[in-house]
């Protein structure tokens, strides 16, 4: 060994390093190793082998274990190399992630303030705090006595990724704070600027490698990788402009809970302002619209939000979204392109989709091909009640059209230009058949949509609803999603033509001779994942459950609002078949309530509504019970008659009933998580009647549900206890009848109170 060698500390055994020569070889490791991520991940030209990396990186370790106190910041260790190969872990939200309600018009503000205001039944002003809606992803940060334990994506919102080691590389995102609460979750917004953007396109693009269609997609893809290294290498940023669970409150304020997170240490964003009147919001709005371009980040609006913490605490929640904000988003992005071909897609209910295929275009930075078009009478120039749009311009095959794009949602074909049109362009004709299975399709009186009528006949009605049913937000089966369920749909050995078939794949697979584990594109592992996969979801719970199903107008929403009122799926099947007459009634009044509407317009006169509906009451008399079923289903919080009357017709009809009943002999149905456990109302069905004087009748009804109770419209033997104000009438008349508990407004808040 030369006398150079000796003296470089690289070349020397680690029991024998100096404290001093530890430090300078601690230096360079760090150095060594962020250089060879860089050029790993980034460049994607490593620079070392993995041998060599995999001892560099023992070589750190190594003398980190013997000088424990020379340990760096950056120290190469703390970053987390290999990935969790399976994805990654779910966290369970404490308090849930929301989204926000929408606006876009400055006359919307003033609705959402009163609707604020109607809400608290208050006379004075409220006072909003106005911010930038960051267009990235947002983030949960958990600290624990100060040090950073966990961060979660916001997945579904109560259920998210956990990419704790991913956000630790983040610089904006402090790994320990001083003073802060023992439990601290911090949320906010990572996001890319557009400079680190465009460098990192401009170095994929270089490699041949995949570009981002914008910041936010390069935001997110960055954030969910795997390899946390990959993270590190990617330029992202944090705005921290929310909390989730506290062990105790930031300030009494929006403003004074954003200055505090400041103050801890996170970088929140500088156009947060305090606004006291409707006309300070809209200014400040329309400031930060114009300084938009040269934020040097992507915003797609402004985030107003109730300033008085208190205030905020009672407004609480609806089911996805807080009452307390709103999002005033930007106008849309606009531009002009080809209509090259219109397609007609086939919805799982059914519905033909014109889709418009379009000569590709770039709208607000995102390459567009397809757009919507709604349905037959969008493309014509009417709207649902036959009254023109677009200045009655019908829209054709070849036709140059302004494409429309706003945040997330679908683009749509917004507006037509006549001056492009050929002479020879002809009207679109939408076909009066379903062009996947030739049955006839149909328009039900005062539907928009065209409806193919072949039902389970369909085969693309049955794909998209088994499609559906797989869907994340559904049974979310691993290795099952749409490819192979069009594959499996038309397989003569396997196939799947209804969800109860997913559940027999493994026991009909071990009866044959051709294994699903010997056909290409499978292998052993991967049919014993999918098994795998099927076999977890045989506990399903009972909200994913129902939205799975693929019933009209039944949302994930609605599938959670339905299963926390009904907690079993015995008690939905019962209270939906007792319905059933009810239903039907309701059905029949429904149609001689549109004649009768039909009738008085050609003759000029008012319809007599009421008088119709009674005359089929009258004729059709049904069993008290049958109007009990169909109140309850109506007064659940988030349901309606719509959605009762979709779902209590698909449990009348004989097939589909049966292809629910196959499904659910496989099926054990996990029940809801009671929220409010301590709640003396829990599971309770509450109603309210008279006048309120403490609070507003929604806020009353908001803060029983989230309570865990269930309130409803009309008192029945199912009732359990009746709040009665002043002037509270036939209600409470009944109450008394049945022996059902009454109690004011006073008691009320004092059985509630400290909850
Ligand atoms: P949306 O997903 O469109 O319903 O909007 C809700 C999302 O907006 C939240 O989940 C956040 O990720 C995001 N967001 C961005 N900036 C803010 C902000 N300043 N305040 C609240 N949410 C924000
Ligand atoms: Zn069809």
């Amino acid at each position: 060994m030369s006398q150079q060698n000796q003296s470089d500390p690289s070349q020397i055994a680690v029991p024998d390093l100096t404290e001093e020569a530890a430090r300078a070889e601690l230096s360079r490791l760090a150095d060594q190793l962020g250089k060879a991520n860089a050029a790993y991940h980034t460049e994607d030209a490593p620079v070392l082998s993995d041998a060599d990396y995999d001892a560099l990186k023992r070589r750190n370790a190594e003398i980190e274990d013997r000088f424990p106190d020379l340990k760096r910041d950056d120290s190469p260790s703390e970053q987390v190399g290999a990935a969790p190969s399976d994805g990654f872990g779910k966290v369970q939200h404490r308090v849930r992630m929301l989204s926000l309600a929408n606006v876009f018009e400055d006359e919307d503000v003033t609705d959402f303030d009163s609707s604020v205001r109607n809400f608290l039944g208050r006379k004075e002003p409220v006072a909003y705090t106005a911010e930038p809606k960051i267009d990235g992803l947002s983030l949960s940060l958990r600290y624990e006595n100060g040090v950073l334990m966990q961060a979660a994506t916001r997945g579904d919102g109560s259920e998210g990724e956990n990419v704790t080691a991913n956000a630790m590389t983040i610089a904006d995102v402090p790994h320990t704070l001083t003073s802060a609460p023992e439990v601290l979750e911090v949320r906010g917004e990572v996001y890319m600027s557009h400079a680190d953007f465009a460098a990192l396109n401009e170095r994929h693009a270089a490699q041949g490698g995949k570009t981002f269609a914008n910041p936010r997609n390069a935001a997110a893809g960055s954030l969910r990788q795997l390899d946390p290294e990959i993270t590190r290498a990617r330029p992202l940023k944090f705005f921290a402009y929310a909390w989730g669970e506290v062990s105790e409150p930031l300030a009494d304020t929006q403003i004074g809970a954003i200055e505090r997170l400041a103050a801890l240490g996170f970088a929140t964003n500088p156009l947060t302002h305090l606004c006291e009147t409707k006309e300070q919001m809209l200014a400040h709005y329309h400031s930060i619209e114009e300084q938009r371009a040269t934020l040097g980040y992507d915003i797609d609006g402004v985030v107003y939000k109730v300033n008085d913490l208190a205030l905020q605490q009672r407004l609480g929640f609806r089911s996805t979204t807080p009452r307390w904000a709103t999002a005033h988003k930007f106008p849309a992005e606009l531009a002009w392109t080809r209509l090259e071909a219109i397609d007609i897609q086939v919805g799982r209910t059914g519905a033909l989709s014109p889709v418009a295929r379009l000569q590709p275009v770039t709208v607000g930075g995102v390459v567009v091909s397809n757009a919507t078009l709604h349905n037959e009478d969008y493309i014509a120039g009417v709207d649902s009640n036959g009254e023109p749009i677009r200045g009655g311009k019908d829209i054709r095959v070849g036709d140059w059209v302004q494409v429309y794009r706003a945040g997330d949602v679908i683009p749509k074909v917004a507006d037509v230009d006549l001056s492009h049109r050929k002479d020879d362009a002809q009207p679109y004709e939408f076909p009066h058949v379903c062009p996947e299975c030739g049955s006839e399709a149909i328009r039900e009186e005062g539907d928009s949509v065209r409806r193919c009528t072949g039902g389970l006949v369909c085969p693309a009605q049955a794909v998209e609803k088994l499609k559906h049913f797989v869907s994340r937000s559904a049974f979310d089966i691993e290795g099952l999603g749409s490819k192979q369920i069009e594959m499996f749909y038309v397989d003569e050995v396997l196939p799947i033509k209804e969800p109860a078939d997913i559940f027999t794949l493994e026991e009909r697979d071990a009866k044959q001779l051709a294994k699903l584990k010997n056909r290409d594109g499978f292998g052993e592992k991967s049919a014993n994942k999918i098994f795998e996969a099927i076999d977890q979801r045989r506990k399903i719970e009972f909200g994913r459950l129902l939205f799975a199903l693929g019933i009209r107008h039944l949302g994930e929403v609605a599938g959670n609002d339905l299963a926390r009122h009904f907690m079993t799926w015995d008690a939905l099947v019962q209270t939906v078949e007792a319905a059933i007459p009810a239903a039907e009634r309701q059905n029949k009044a429904d149609e001689a309530v549109a004649a009768e509407r039909a009738a008085a317009a050609e003759e000029g006169r008012r319809a007599k509504v009421t008088d119709v509906r009674k005359l089929i009451e009258a004729e059709n008399p049904i069993e008290d019970s049958a109007v009990a079923a169909w109140d309850e289903m109506v007064n659940i919080n988030g349901v309606g008659a719509v959605l009762a009357q979709s779902l209590i017709t698909t449990f009348a009809q004989p097939q589909e009933r049966a292809v629910i009943d196959r499904l659910m002999e496989h099926l054990t149905v996990i029940a809801p998580e009671q929220q409010a456990t301590e709640s003396p109302v829990v599971g309770k069905t509450v109603v309210f009647t008279g006048s309120l004087e403490k609070m507003t009748r929604a806020e009353a009804k908001a803060r029983a549900e989230a309570l865990g109770a269930k309130v409803s419209g009309s008192v029945s033997k199912k009732t359990d206890l009746v709040v009665a104000g002043p002037g509270a009438g036939s209600k409470a008349e009944k109450a008394a009848e049945l022996g059902i508990e009454t109690i004011d407004e006073d008691a009320w808040l004092e059985l509630i109170a400290g909850l």
